[in-house]
């Protein structure tokens, strides 16, 4: 096929993204073979090798500066990184690279402290952590808090329940969201703490068996006490994180969208692939206009939504992100992703329903696309804000 309208935006970042998928296929793809073919996740161990190597080669956290233990990388590259994990089908590759258990743009904004002793052992993927922020009562209406934190002198002391938490059964910190009190009668939001998973008062409850691999869990928070060095950001950090967390939307959002882009890639990859081949009535599969339906659909959607997503982390780059572009960007890809997954198991038929077979995996691990980093109705509600419209 001639050259796609997207490769444009691609071409600038093609060696480290052909390195990349290099180290996919040599080193991932081989221990990737050796698991149960209806694994959904990794074994932990694997997991933690996977980032470590893909950390030592430069891939993991690559936009982190490397005084952080990152690589420096332009944005637009790590999402075309997160676009080629998609892409590669392999079941090791999005543990490659940094996601909701990575560094936190949060912690960017810590303490000199806070960053060499957090941020750097995330970067280096030495470390885990796990975000605290959805409560049993607030989801979508993220800052709507009943988990409070209390301040007593230099003291502080966090009492709630979070719910829905990815990871907080290996991270090693869990970044908590509290609605805050400074206890001489004045409230001032939401602040964000940085606490070890084994602080005292801190422990994990129920466990939620999810639609695919991870588990998600609920967290409680039993009378935690801590000191001014848990408050991210210090003093000028309290009342902070709806900014903070805002401040970090853009940028998670267009990542996930990446993933969404390369995860449509290859289910459209596979379903053109299986449509030459089948044969019905006599012919293949791909002759028939209602299978093209389906796959030429699907290539218009995923085109278009990789330009959307590249050209909103070029934006990044340029130092002129604004959120509505992020939402717009991780709208269009995931609801895209869901559609294309869908088709390609549709023009498979009962071959893409059997457990083992990669379609049967990814119809159900791609539908939290659209509700992680914010719902797609979120995603529109702030693109209609941004148009005016309340
Ligand atoms: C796989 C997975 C991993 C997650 N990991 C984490 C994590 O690590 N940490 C964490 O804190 N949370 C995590 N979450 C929770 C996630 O952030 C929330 O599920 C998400 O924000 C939506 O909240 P909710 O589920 O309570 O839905 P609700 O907010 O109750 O929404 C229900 C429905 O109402 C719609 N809706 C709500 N408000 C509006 C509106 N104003 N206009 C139009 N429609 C609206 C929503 O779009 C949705 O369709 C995770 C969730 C999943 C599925």
């Amino acid at each position: 096929m001639s050259a796609t309208p997207s490769s444009v935006l691609e071409s600038d970042h093609s060696e480290i993204v052909e390195a990349f998928e290099s180290f996919i296929r040599r080193e991932l793809v081989p221990l990737a073979a050796e698991l149960p073919e209806t694994a959904d996740q990794p074994p932990a161990d694997l997991r933690t090798y996977v980032r470590k190597r893909s950390a030592a080669l430069g891939f993991y956290a690559g936009d982190y500066p490397e005084e952080l233990g990152g690589a420096g990388m332009p944005f637009t590259a790590v999402v075309l990184l997160h676009h080629a994990a998609g892409r590669s089908g392999c079941l090791l590759a999005p543990y490659a690279l940094a996601g909701s258990d990575g560094p936190s743009p949060l912690l960017r904004n810590g303490t000199p402290e806070q960053v060499e002793r957090h941020l750097v052992p995330l970067v280096r993927g030495e470390q885990t952590r796990c975000l605290a922020l959805t409560e049993p009562h607030a989801g979508s209406d993220a800052f709507r808090l009943t988990t409070t934190a209390v301040r007593t002198g230099d003291t502080w002391e966090l009492n709630g329940r979070k719910t829905f938490v990815s990871n907080a059964d290996r991270a090693g910190l869990a970044l908590v969201v509290a609605a805050t009190d400074l206890g001489d009668g004045r409230t001032v939001g939401a602040t964000a703490f940085v606490l070890p998973m084994d602080q005292p008062g801190l422990r994990i409850g129920q466990r939620y068996e999810g639609m695919s691999g991870e588990p998600l869990f609920e967290l409680l928070l039993d009378r935690v006490t801590v000191g001014p060095e848990a408050v991210i950001g210090g003093e000028e950090g309290i009342g902070a994180a709806t900014a903070l967390a805002i401040d970090s939307l853009s940028r998670g959002r267009l990542v996930v969208a990446a993933m969404c882009n390369g995860i449509a890639e290859y289910a459209l990859r596979i379903g053109v692939e299986y449509a030459r081949e089948r044969q019905a009535f006599g012919r293949p599969i791909g002759d028939y206009q209602h299978v093209q339906e389906h796959l030429v659909s699907t290539r218009a959607e995923v085109e278009a939504s990789k330009l959307l997503t590249l050209a909103c982390a070029r934006l990044v780059d340029a130092g002129t992100e604004a959120p509505e572009n992020a939402a717009l960007a991780k709208l269009t890809a995931s609801e895209t992703a869901v559609r294309a997954v869908d088709r390609s198991l549709q023009v498979h038929g009962a071959t893409g329903w059997v457990r083992g077979h990669p379609l049967e995996f990814l119809y159900r691990y791609v539908r939290m696309m659209t509700i992680i980093e914010g719902t797609s109705e979120v995603q529109k509600v702030i693109v209609a804000r941004a148009m005016g419209l309340n």
